[in-house]
């Protein structure tokens, strides 16, 4: 096959080089005809075999679940296997085979599709999310049949092959980014997704190349085709001639040694030419990232995605994380940075990271019941997790922080619900910090406008730049069609940032920016010659942040910044940025 290119979103900075592992559908491409008398039976034995094959793979992934796995994997594991054995998937195929003549896979899909229809008619929400159930199980079988990609689970841990592979797919939910964490792939292709999409931001956690929004790279790629991704430019090559693939190689090599040089400055304090002091923290999602955050040599935590404690349950009798289980969650976190400041973010939940997808009936989401307003709405779940951080702050030194607020009714009631916690834990004779530091995310452009509200009630403020940017420029951060909307240099977000942070440092409470700006080393000198002094970002952007950062004279920031405020022309702004990366 020729080679050929194409072009999307870049997500995630370097170069990746690998096979194709396409994670197709399997639903979509079924063939679907009509077999003769003579092959009845064979194609029941078909059938039967793959139904048997995917009960020996279930038991493998059940056997080979690591110790520390989480329970609700095997309970998971447990229902896909009841599934499989219920007479409605092992028994009327095989009947829709026998009686009309429809070839395997064809059977199979009219019988899940059959199933998924009745469970849409069902009231309960719980008997309702067993449809997912039911599809992924009939995805399993179908993969066998048709032979066309190893199952996701089948593919263990471990550097070698998998080292060489590159997942292709349609779109990866946020929750199934987190089957990746603990695999190798060395990069990621999907058709859809934003820069800023939260798929995006958990592939650029794990620190592997990939890009998003390709569109129809799914379907055009094949399975073990040769992929080079090129992160930085949002390229994906498909089947590169030998020529290129040298040429890729040394890049790859060169950027590798960079890596390595990097990794001289962990213990090197982010102090700038001028002797400021800068608070490089780290982004995670889960209490084990804060081995990579330390690694890394980040001071703190700057913002814990509690949510993803949340997401991802389904299939397993769609229960939230119980008080106890969560407080153990955010004690292994604090206990793990060692003394270091922990920033737990309570549940930003909803839009594109939705408890259950089945349940996402909003129609847009994004401006709908998400992060506090879902919290407020749902006070035993919020008072359940504002108990389980407030008990592991008797631990270490947690900070408390509060996403999408706007009005100050809402920054009210979060207070209060925060001491009516602290009353049933001291009711309860539990310790906690009675102290504990509670901060605003910035990330609605009416909070980034009324900052006074926020500065007289709250103890630190965080600019979540993914959302001020989405809500300012009214730009879905998922949909790839407004992708190129997405402008962190736009004169309004500029102009949002740099009154936030002024106003923080006129007030004297501490400014972060823990959105995907803090980690982007083309505008840490715009952002310090904005005044500020505190980056939350994913662990591995910390290091080329820190160059950054060894390298900046504030002194000489700050006329350049001041002035690209008063620029307006978008050209021009680029221009003066680029610019400040050579002072
Ligand atoms: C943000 O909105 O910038 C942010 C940090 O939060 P999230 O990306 O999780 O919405
Ligand atoms: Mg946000």
């Amino acid at each position: 096959m020729a080679s050929f290119t194409l072009h999307g979103i870049s997500v995630s900075r370097g170069i990746a080089i690998g096979r194709a592992h396409l994670l197709a559908p399997a639903a979509l491409d079924v063939q679907h005809y009509l077999i003769g008398e003579e092959q009845v039976e064979a194609e029941v034995y078909r059938l039967q075999h793959a139904i048997v094959t995917v009960h020996k793979e279930l038991q493998t992934i059940w056997s080979d679940l690591p110790k520390d796995a989480p329970a609700e994997l095997g309970a998971f594991i447990d229902v896909h296997a009841l599934i499989l054995s219920d007479p409605m998937i092992s028994d009327v195929p095989l009947d829709i085979i026998r009686n009309r003549h429809y070839n395997a896979e064809w059977a199979l899909v009219t019988q899940i599709d059959e199933l998924s229809a009745q469970f849409d008619e069902v009231e309960d929400a719980y008997l309702r999310e067993r449809k997912a159930d039911i599809q992924q199980v009939g995805e399993r079988v179908l993969k066998v049949l048709t032979g066309t990609a190893t199952a996701l689970a089948n593919i263990g841990s471990g550097d070698g092959i998998n080292a060489q592979m590159i997942v292709v797919a349609h779109d990866i939910s946020p929750a199934d980014m987190l089957q990746f964490r603990n695999r190798s792939f060395s990069g990621f292709v999907t058709d859809l997704g934003g820069q800023n999409s939260h798929t995006a931001i958990v592939a650029r956690s794990l620190d592997i190349p990939a890009a998003v929004g390709m569109y129809n790279a799914s379907s055009l790629i094949e399975q073990d085709d040769w992929l080079i991704i090129d992160g930085d430019a949002g390229v994906v090559i498909v089947d590169p001639s030998p020529l290129v693939l040298a040429q890729y190689r040394e890049r790859q090599a060169v950027q590798l040694r960079d890596r390595k040089k990097l990794g001289k400055l962990k213990k090197t304090p982010a102090i700038t030419v001028d002797g400021t002091e800068i608070t490089l923290l780290a982004n995670i999602e889960f209490p084990e990232d804060c081995a990579a955050a330390l690694d890394a040599g980040a001071v703190g935590v700057g913002l814990f995605r509690s949510e993803f404690l949340f997401i991802g349950r389904t299939g397993y009798a769609n229960k939230l994380p119980s008080e106890d289980e969560q407080f153990e969650s955010y004690r292994r976190a604090v206990a793990a940075m060692k003394g270091r400041p922990v920033t737990i973010r309570t549940l930003d939940i909803g839009a594109d990271k939705p408890l259950h997808a089945a349940e996402q009936t909003a129609l847009n989401p994004a401006l709908g019941l998400r992060a506090i307003r879902y919290c407020l709405a749902e006070p035993q779940i919020f008072l359940t997790q504002l108990r389980a951080i407030l008990r592991a702050s008797a631990f270490g030194r947690i900070k408390l922080l509060i996403p999408m607020l706007a009005h100050a009714f809402e920054i009210d009631q979060t207070l209060a619900m925060i001491e009516h916690a602290k009353l049933q834990l001291r009711d309860a004779g539990q310790k906690f910090d009675p102290q504990i530091p509670v901060g605003a995310m910035i990330e609605i452009p009416a909070a980034a406008l009324t900052l006074p509200l926020f500065i007289k009630r709250m103890s630190f403020l965080s600019i979540g730049t993914n959302d001020l940017i989405q809500y300012t420029l009214a730009i879905d951060r998922v949909d790839h069609e407004v992708a190129h909307l997405y402008n962190p240099l736009h004169p309004a977000i500029l102009h949002l940032l740099a009154n936030t942070i002024a106003a923080g440092a006129k007030a004297g409470i501490p400014v972060s920016v823990c959105g995907e700006m803090a980690g982007d080393t083309k505008l840490t000198r715009l952002l310090l010659g904005m005044g500020l002094r505190e980056f939350s970002m994913h662990p591995a952007q910390i290091l080329a942040v820190k160059q950054e950062i060894l390298n900046s004279d504030l002194l000489k920031l700050k006329p350049k910044t001041a002035k690209i405020m008063r620029t307006f022309e978008p050209a021009a702004i680029i221009a003066e940025v680029e610019q400040l990366r050579l002072l």
